[in-house]
């Protein structure tokens, strides 16, 4: 099944807020959540956990990565819960620890805010970034135990960013994969988001289709569950081979220009899509990046 609305998923687990911007909810005997969204929907978030949780708390906050729209409202939550305590990479850990980073995700929060009213988004624009203490770091391997019943698993997923984790709940075959893998639009296009390194984008999924999943936690839109859940990976890869192949033939047709390559490639993938989406100096900028990753593999000449 695909899941494109915010609600109860399966027992005990919620999605949160927009499903555009979705930040999950695991409830049990200790409660946890997964990303944090945007600044301005922090209320929103916070609200929403409340009438789920009653007076009990989350007592975790799992971070993917440190990119603007998953850790917006992370100092609002902890606002409405602080005794939450922040887990994220130590890559990550380091991001936040930068003026100029929280600067920039600042900035583009409150850049955000206008596509929020263009798709009729209620938010609180009086909830900005806030910089925030990541309280704990987790890398590759490490198991956080929430119950006799639940543990959570960290599988560093690098390639999308450098500061990347996914998250694995064995018990319950969930997985909340974020950015790694590839990010579908509302048609089914996928988009191999390998901003940093196109091969340990590949490889991180690869070690994703490894696990045995019932619940496909993406980072923006969609949920899968049970069949769906289990081929979506696979189909993330191929689509990220077709990408690379794409790129490639661009750049040997254009004669490595990279600004004619983006016309192309936005063409296909950018000008269809009806929304939601980037606005388009975010979407082009990204791309920029994605070209580069195919770029650096052919010029190391791998193909
Ligand atoms: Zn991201």
């Amino acid at each position: 099944m695909i899941i494109n609305n915010t609600g109860k998923i399966t027992k005990d687990f919620y999605s949160i807020g927009n499903p555009a911007i979705p930040v999950y909810l695991m409830d049990g005997v200790r409660p946890v959540i997964f990303d944090a969204g945007f600044a301005f929907l922090g209320e929103i978030y916070a609200k929403e956990i409340k009438n789920i949780l009653g007076s009990r708390h989350p007592e975790y906050l799992f971070l993917t990565h440190a990119h603007f729209d998953h850790c917006g409202s992370v100092s609002i939550l902890k606002k409405y819960f602080p005794s939450m305590k922040v887990i994220a990479s130590e890559k990550a850990k380091n991001i936040l620890g930068r003026p100029n980073a929280i600067k920039l995700i600042k900035e583009l929060n409150q850049a955000s805010e206008q596509t929020a009213r263009d798709v009729g988004v209620d938010f609180n624009p009086l909830d900005v970034f806030e910089s925030f203490e990541v309280d704990i770091t987790v890398k590759d391997e490490d198991v956080i135990e929430i119950s006799d019943e639940l543990n959570i698993h960290v599988i560093e997923t690098p390639g999308h960013t450098s500061d990347c984790l996914s998250y694995y709940i064995p018990e319950k075959k969930i997985l909340l994969s974020s950015e790694a893998a590839g990010q579908p639009d509302r048609s089914g296009y996928i988009v191999s988001d390998c901003l940093l390194d196109y091969d340990q984008y590949y490889n991180s999924m690869k070690k994703l289709s490894l696990l045995d999943v019932k619940v496909l936690c993406l980072g923006h839109l969609f949920v899968y569950t049970n069949d769906v859940a289990g081929k979506y990976i696979q189909e993330s890869m191929l689509e990220c081979e077709r990408f690379r192949k794409l790129v490639e033939l661009c750049l040997d047709e254009e004669d490595g220009d990279h600004e004619r390559v983006k016309i192309r490639i936005k063409k296909i993938e950018y000008d269809s899509n009806e929304g939601p989406k980037q606005p388009e100096p975010a979407y082009l900028l990204n791309l920029e990046a994605r070209i580069k990753a195919v770029e650096k593999r052919m010029n190391n000449n791998l193909r």
